[in-house]
């Protein structure tokens, strides 16, 4: 049965196919807990709609499903934005709790496994990043620089070459201003070549900034704490190229679907129900 539905909130198409392999006859009549099988679900636009609170509706059929497999969630975001969105009974609720891709992990509401950038360079290579970046902005000749130009985070730096405390108007700018001149990609191809050795990988993010994370430090982070599951399935609206739910999604021990808003995301929970 093909199912087309439209969602509203970023204007998607996306098509649902019900019956595939995944999903068939035997495991729906399985009314047992399978403790094999996990269901991850990216958070924004999956679960909710775009940075929005989780909907009652959608945390009750979650927890349908927990009744007959594991559940775990896997956001790009910090721990505290993702219980912003998803309730503050979030560590009794989810079994896995993934922040930040799994950098910052709560199993059974108690915190497993946490990293991140700065420890994982160490502090000397580090200073040499930071350096760096410190002097090429310094050295570029923009129409404005604000301040907060290096942002430490737990998982990635985000780097800014007009500085974060830019108001709305500057900010709007600089994003005309670099589609013109490039100045995230070159500061980016510098980056690259400079710190070949080091294992990054960098984005584009937003209008104003870059971020920079350790290579692999994206959702297919959190599939390490997970090998005693026989399948991994995985929810997310950004599977495209380039998307942050892209590399779990391509990834060999995923099965993993598409979705374009929470309503498709219910859909196919409802499907295995
Ligand atoms: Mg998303």
């Amino acid at each position: 049965m093909e199912i087309s539905n439209k969602c509203t909130n970023e204007n998607i198409n996306v098509n649902i196919n019900i019956n595939d392999n995944d999903n068939n006859i035997n495991e729906k009549n399985n009314n047992f807990v399978n403790k094999q099988r996990i269901f991850l679900f990216d958070i924004d636009g999956t679960l909710s709609l775009p940075r929005k609170k989780v909907e009652s509706e959608m945390i009750e059929t979650l927890n349908k499903l927990k009744k007959i497999a594991s559940v775990g969630l896997v956001g790009g975001s910090d721990f505290h934005k993702i219980r912003e969105q998803v309730g503050d009974n979030i560590l009794n609720e989810f079994e896995h709790i993934f922040s930040e891709n799994g950098l910052v992990y709560y199993k059974n509401g108690k915190l497993e496994h946490i990293e991140n950038i700065r420890n994982y360079l160490g502090q000397q290579k580090y200073n040499e990043f930071i350096s760096f970046c410190m002097e090429y902005i310094g050295k570029l000749k923009l129409p404005c620089k604000t301040g907060n130009f290096i942002e430490l985070r737990n998982g990635m730096i985000n780097i800014s070459p007009i500085g974060r405390s830019c108001l709305q108007q500057e900010r709007d700018e600089f994003e005309i201003y670099d589609k013109k001149h490039k100045i995230r990609e070159k500061m980016i191809n510098v980056l690259k070549e400079k710190f070949e050795l080091f294992n990054l990988q960098f984005s584009i993010g937003g209008q104003i900034s870059m971020d920079v994370f350790i290579r692999g430090w994206d959702k297919t982070y959190c599939l390490r704490f997970l090998k005693d599951y026989e399948k991994i399935y995985f929810y997310g609206d950004k599977t495209e190229k380039g998307g942050n739910d892209y590399e779990i999604f391509v990834h060999p021990r995923v099965i993993a679907k598409k979705v374009g808003c929470p309503s498709d995301t219910m859909k196919y929970i409802n499907s295995f129900l």
